[in-house]
């Protein structure tokens, strides 16, 4: 199996990827199976699997009194990937978390991805856990993703975190990490953001994917700045197509984006959710033809597991 970064090098045209999420508890594997099976005929060059850490909720015990639990609603990240490695003959890159790992975890979950053939990692900070107003980081673990990629990077060269070990095997995972053209939420402004970024790509980051836009004029910008901070390995657009009216309100709240106008007035104008549908597809046609005219080296799809709109505009793309 191959590397993310070797694909986008050897790659001649735009290359097509997407991200899922693992089904929740309960649910079955061959549902997703079923689900993604349209894109595949797109040949994506990666599947991106994201990750849940544990939320912490309040449950009714026998005795009527509540207690709190800690449960993870979609676990299975990592052995999602091996299974659609194993049925598709694909790439998966697992999200790897700082929150909730201690670093021994990480070593642990490494080393499980490591045996297992796959060789991709997005590394991530991510978000405050949902009974917290910042993201506090776990004890033993690590505050940024630029730490994150420190350790797999280590790994790489072969120094785990015991230091006497007797001649380890280095891993040799490629590293992604992730960039916001309209800023991380919690960044003071975007020079700021992008020192921070700078830092993810010295500690050993291959490639950036960013955070969904609707203006391309942002990921351009985007680009550029990175690019004149110094900031060299590839930037992957994330796109996501929208599908229902309310989405107008949900995106820009969870993700920190804003939508055109122009785009705006087209959804507001939708009289149900099927014709929202049909303008989120022909914005998101418009837009990748346009990143694929600026020779974006990747188009990454927010698919949550939907193929529907996905491969619509991949039919018209590719
Ligand atoms: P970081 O790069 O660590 O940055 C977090 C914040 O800290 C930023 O504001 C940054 O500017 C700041 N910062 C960084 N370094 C420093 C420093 N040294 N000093 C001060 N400030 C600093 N979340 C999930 O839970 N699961 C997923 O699977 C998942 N997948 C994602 C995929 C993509 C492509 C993207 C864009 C996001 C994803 N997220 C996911 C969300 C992500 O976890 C959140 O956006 C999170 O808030 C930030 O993660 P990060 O890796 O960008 O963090």
């Amino acid at each position: 199996m191959a590397k993310v970064i070797d694909h986008l090098k050897q790659a001649e045209k735009t290359l097509f990827s997407f991200e899922i999420l693992p089904p929740t508890t309960g649910e079955s594997i061959q549902t997703l199976f079923n689900n993604i099976t349209p894109l595949m005929e797109f040949k994506p060059k990666f599947i991106d699997v994201t990750y849940h850490r544990e939320e912490k909720l309040m449950k009714k015990t026998p005795s009527g009194l509540y207690e709190q639990r800690s449960v993870r609603k979609r676990p299975g990240t990592i052995s999602i990937c091996a299974a659609l490695m194993h049925k598709f003959h694909v790439d998966t890159v697992p999200h790897i978390l700082c929150g909730g790992f201690t670093k021994e975890e990480t070593e642990y979950a490494l080393i499980d991805l490591n045996f297992l053939g796959i060789d991709n990692i997005l590394a991530l900070r991510g978000d405050a856990m949902k009974s917290d107003t910042s993201f506090i980081p776990t004890s033993g673990g690590h505050k940024y993703a630029a730490d994150l990629v420190t350790q797999i990077h280590n790994m790489n060269k072969g120094t785990y975190l015991d230091d006497e070990l007797m001649n380890p095997t280095p891993t040799k995972f490629c590293i992604g990490v992730a960039g916001y053209p309209e800023k991380h939420f919690e960044s003071p402004n975007i020079k700021t953001d992008l020192l921070h970024m700078k830092q993810k790509v010295a500690a050993g980051a291959d490639y950036i994917v960013t955070q969904m836009f609707f203006d391309n004029k942002k990921f351009f910008d985007f680009v550029e700045r990175c690019r004149a901070e110094g900031i060299n390995v590839p930037i992957i657009p994330g796109l996501k197509p929208i599908t229902r009216k309310s989405q107008l309100y949900d995106i820009p709240s969870r993700f920190f984006i804003d939508f055109p106008v122009d785009f705006t007035d087209a959804v507001l104008k939708c009289k149900n959710d099927e014709e929202v549908k049909q303008v989120g597809i022909e914005w998101s046609i418009n837009q990748c033809r346009e990143l694929i005219k600026n020779k974006v080296p990747c188009l990454h799809f927010y698919s949550m597991g939907k193929a529907t709109s996905i491969t619509k505009i991949a039919s018209a793309l590719y």
